[in-house]
């Protein structure tokens, strides 16, 4: 399934979202994005990439491995 959806930039953009299938179930479903401008897979937030991102060196100084919320 496609859909062409409005968002807030400023906040991270959801990596998916629970979809009931009837009165007492629901399933997970992931999104992909396409024709992203920069955007940080760290924090999930467009207008800038992750090597730029202050939030993630903080976190590499602290931690040996950063963990990445969003993937490809
Ligand atoms: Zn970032």
């Amino acid at each position: 399934m496609r859909l062409k959806v409005t968002i807030k930039i400023d906040k991270p953009l959801r990596r998916g979202l629970k979809i009931a299938m009837n009165q007492n179930s629901s399933k997970w479903v992931d999104i992909k994005y396409e024709r992203l401008g920069d955007f940080c897979y760290y924090l999930g937030r467009l207008g800038h990439v992750d090597r730029d991102c202050n939030v993630m060196q903080v976190a590499q100084d602290e931690v040996k491995e950063v963990v990445y919320k969003y993937g490809p």
